[in-house]
């Protein structure tokens, strides 16, 4: 693994170790992955850790659009036709209302006027690289940060708290 290499990080990530390319959001115990930061997922197991993200994240990425990449040819035929994608699908951010509903309803009742959130994360899959699928954050949230809701029960000193004991426990 090059921790010490941000700017091609070529670590392909696993359900295991998945949350390693999250970082610190500005809300308590919630991650968050950076805007424009491209990751490498191991194949088999991107679906579970899109999963493992989202909750991590505390954000629900519902499909966008669907995967109309070819799927029933191989690697030589995609480089002849000059086919790069295997894979590419679209994710956005819905707003998980139970989820929030849950923690603060009151506050919730206020907030649902059902804003659009812009937040975009694409997974894509490279002819020559089957290896891996790549996820990226291509547009962050607007009008909300994913897990505020706990925010407005823990207050920020608390935030620097946990931060400290994370860093404790590296
Ligand atoms: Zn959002």
């Amino acid at each position: 693994m090059s921790i010490n290499n941000t700017q091609s990080n070529e670590t392909i990530y696993t359900l295991a170790t998945i949350s390693q390319a999250l970082e610190c959001s500005s809300v308590p115990e919630v991650m968050t992955l950076r805007l424009e930061n491209i990751i490498r997922v191991k194949t088999s197991e991107w679906k579970e850790c899109l999963t493992e993200i989202g909750e991590a994240c505390a954000v629900k990425w519902v499909i966008n659009n669907t995967n109309k990449q070819p799927t029933n040819i191989t690697a030589e035929e995609a480089k002849a036709t000059g086919i790069k994608l295997c894979f590419s699908q679209e994710y956005s951010c819905h707003r998980w209302g139970t989820y929030e509903s849950k923690v603060a309803l009151r506050v919730v009742q206020k907030r649902t006027k059902k804003n659009k959130c812009p937040a975009l994360l694409r997974v894509k899959g490279f002819f020559k690289t089957p290896e891996f699928y790549e996820f990226v954050v291509t547009k962050d949230h607007a009008e909300h940060t994913p897990g505020d809701m706990r925010s407005d029960i823990c207050t920020l000193p608390l935030a620097k708290k946990y931060l400290h004991e994370l860093a404790q426990q590296l």
